[in-house]
């Protein structure tokens, strides 16, 4: 998707702050923060939303979630918690249609989100 921003930040055409890659995912700090610990992990491969997701992602699915404990592990949020969350579609707020999950912590998340 050559017009897609997070395609673009996995080509390294714009500039993020990657905090881990291999050949399947990329891991990057959000640019706008909503906590002191605030990273994406993203697929390489172009999925829109979980709307787009199949049988065939299973797998990788599974292995971005082992991620997001590694990534919070990492940023040292482990012990304290965090949330993990997959905006999907016009009433979660979903602006990037390249598939995402926000892992988020560093301080008291509220529950209900707004
Ligand atoms: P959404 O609302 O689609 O679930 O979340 C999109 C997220 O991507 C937002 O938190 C936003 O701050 C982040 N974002 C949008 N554009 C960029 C960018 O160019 N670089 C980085 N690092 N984050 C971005
Ligand atoms: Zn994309």
């Amino acid at each position: 998707m050559s017009d897609c921003i997070f395609c673009k930040i996995i080509r390294k055409e714009i500039p993020a702050r990657i905090i881990y890659e291999d050949d399947e995912v990329l891991a990057f700090d959000d640019i706008r923060p909503q906590a002191p610990v605030h990273t994406l992990i993203i697929p390489r491969k172009h999925l829109a939303s979980l709307k787009e997701i199949g049988q065939e992602e299973a797998s990788l699915l599974g292995r971005i979630l082992i991620r997001a404990a590694e990534i919070a592990r990492l940023k040292g949020i482990d012990h304290s918690g965090y949330r993990v969350v997959v905006n999907t579609g016009p009433d979660s707020g979903q602006e990037v249609f390249h598939i995402h999950f926000h892992v988020l912590g560093g301080r008291r998340l509220g529950w209900p989100p707004g």
